[in-house]
């Protein structure tokens, strides 16, 4: 695995464990030139899951992408990327229970707002913003009302 930090492709695995959901197993490597760490995940290459995009068309599934509109919802905020990861494996599991191998991308985008709602408010606004494409901002507004609202029914529960 190429080191990040220096580009040198040998390293040493110090420490190696299946992630929550053992989706996944996630070590930790030293690069053994500049002996810095970093970390890899590994996953099972899943039987391809096709999602079906707003105007029609199909593209495999694509935990990068999902991960990367995440991440930009969260930022700066305090979630780690191993929350975000977690994020992205729990969606993905939903999908593949539920569909025969086929999801619209709107069912993804309501899953990981799922999510987030429970996470954190600003990162799911954030990622509301994107993915509803509010068109001013009463519609920003009403999204962050209707979290409120949630919220308080979430408490009363
Ligand atoms: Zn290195």
């Amino acid at each position: 695995m190429k080191c990040p930090y220096c580009g040198y492709k040998e390293d040493r695995v110090v420490d190696s464990r299946a992630t929550q959901e053992e989706a996944a197993i996630r070590r930790r490597r030293e690069c053994l030139k500049c002996g810095k760490r970093f970390t890899t995940y590994e996953y099972i290459e899943e039987v391809s899951l096709m999602v079906i995009k707003k105007d029609g068309r199909r593209e495999p599934f694509d935990r990068k992408k999902i991960l990367s509109g995440i991440t930009k919802a969260c930022e700066k905020r305090p979630i780690s990327t191993e929350k975000m990861e977690e994020i992205v494996t729990q969606v993905e599991h939903a999908i593949q229970k539920k569909s025969d191998r086929e999801v619209l991308s709107a069912k993804i985008g309501e899953l990981v707002m799922e999510k987030l709602k429970a996470l954190d408010d600003v990162a799911y606004v954030r990622f509301a913003s994107v993915y509803r494409h509010f068109k001013d901002v009463d519609g920003l507004i009403e999204e962050a009302e209707e979290l409120k609202r949630w919220k308080v029914r979430a408490t009363q529960e």
